[in-house]
């Protein structure tokens, strides 16, 4: 075996997996509803797409600073310290400035390569599931080891600080928290976040992600993050990026801001080897979008809004669905066991539903419309809708979906 034992041991991405065999059907003329990707269906707006053109045209063709461009730092500073300034002001939380930031290769890079500067053999990794697909692939990168914490549709799959303590040894090195959650949809509220950070007070060696890539993608109150609380605000790495707010998840511009200067300066010789910085370019179309109108965002916060809507409206008419309604980015994540041990046969060919990954074939097979297995976050009992698509398109594949399941007996 040429490939090393630390990527044996990695998985792929089990959405982008589902994307490839969406494209297969789809090449054999089969219209195929993708419910499956995470990423905005709208173009990037004009004016950011103007600025990656400025940049070509002045020349934004050169390695640029490992940290990311300065301007571009001070804009993710500026826009960070707007979301904290009731606490700033209260003189409670230092304002991060542009040498608390750097720019990465999409919020991907920033957690990974923070998972890196963190996280060796030995080191454990708190991570709620449901949880993003990638987490505990980085984890194993690092030949650290995820413990995994099992929440449930009843705290509508949010971490309790009953659960955190619980799994806190002194091997517990850094916590994975993402909110807006994908899969579940679920935003943490200030007082839940609180809740948790009681218990991280406790415990001054464990560090935290804080992963906020659909900050800008909710349904819900004031976001709330773990940056604000000033307890712990030297031990965490928020990350962010305009892949999701401003349709962008092409340019690949994504960052972490954190108050240590000790682990930017690890992240920051990871980056320095890896990449030397993301596309300089893409840097400038970022600056663009954080500094420009922010109309856009609020008009796709507004369609994710109404699709969400729908797709909830539409999924409760399947009465076997059980879910919470999500708060925040653009997926819905019910409970699917109803199905469980149920058969159908179409076509000719004969379905048995033991689990979610079966569940999912059958839809794909039956129904033309591809989704993920809750297997690949951590959650066998569920299947993730993703809702970054039409409205009509969600109608289809959710008229499709109801028929598909209702075969099965
Ligand atoms: N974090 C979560 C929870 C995500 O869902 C994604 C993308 O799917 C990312 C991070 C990565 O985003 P980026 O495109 O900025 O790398």
């Amino acid at each position: 075996m040429i490939i090393s034992k630390r990527i044996q041991a990695l998985e792929e991405s089990q959405s982008f997996i589902m994307a490839a065999r969406c494209q297969q059907m789809r090449d054999a003329g089969i219209d195929v509803i993708g419910l499956s990707l995470g990423e905005p269906d709208f173009p990037t707006p004009e004016s950011i797409k103007q600025a990656a053109k400025e940049a070509i045209d002045n020349n934004f063709s050169y390695y640029g600073p490992v940290a990311g461009f300065a301007s571009l730092r001070k804009a993710v500073a500026k826009t960070l310290n707007e979301e904290l300034h009731i606490e700033m002001e209260a003189g409670q939380l230092r304002a991060y400035t542009e040498k608390d930031i750097l720019i990465g290769v999409g919020a991907k890079q920033a957690i990974c390569a923070s998972v890196m500067a963190l996280i060796g053999p030995g080191d454990e990794v708190i991570v709620p599931t449901p949880c993003w697909v990638s987490y505990s692939e980085m984890v194993k990168l690092a030949e650290g080891t995820s413990v995994f914490v099992r929440t449930d549709l009843e705290h509508e799959y949010k971490l309790t600080p009953a659960q955190l303590e619980a799994v806190i040894t002194d091997r517990s090195k850094l916590l994975m928290l993402c909110s807006p959650n994908n899969p579940t949809g679920s935003v943490y509220t200030k007082e839940e976040l609180q809740a948790l950070v009681d218990v991280l007070v406790k415990h001054p060696n464990i560090y935290v992600i804080a992963d906020e890539i659909y900050s800008k993608i909710r349904y819900t109150e004031a976001h709330a993050t773990l940056a604000q609380f000033p307890e712990i605000e030297n031990r965490v790495i928020a990350i962010n990026g305009v892949s999701k707010s401003y349709a962008m998840t092409g340019y690949r511009v994504g960052w972490l801001a954190c108050k240590n200067t000790e682990i930017i300066g690890g992240v920051k010789k990871i980056f320095s080897q890896e990449t030397t910085c993301t596309a300089t370019i893409a840097q400038k179309a970022a600056e663009a979008a954080l500094m420009g109108d922010q109309t856009c965002v609020e008009k796709m916060r507004e369609a994710f809004e109404r699709r969400r809507n729908l797709m909830v409206e539409l999924a409760s008419e399947i009465e076997e669905l059980k879910f919470h309604v999500p708060q925040g980015a653009f997926y819905l994540f019910p409970d699917v066991t109803a199905f469980y041990g149920r058969q159908a046969t179409v076509e000719g060919k004969r379905y048995t539903i033991n689990n979610c990954d079966e569940l999912v074939d059958y839809l794909l097979d039956v129904a033309h419309v591809a989704c993920v297995a809750g297997s690949a976050f951590g959650e066998p009992r569920c299947i993730r809708f993703s809702y970054a698509t039409s409205e009509e398109k969600i109608t289809e594949a959710m008229r499709r979906i109801r028929e598909a399941m209702a075969l099965l007996k």
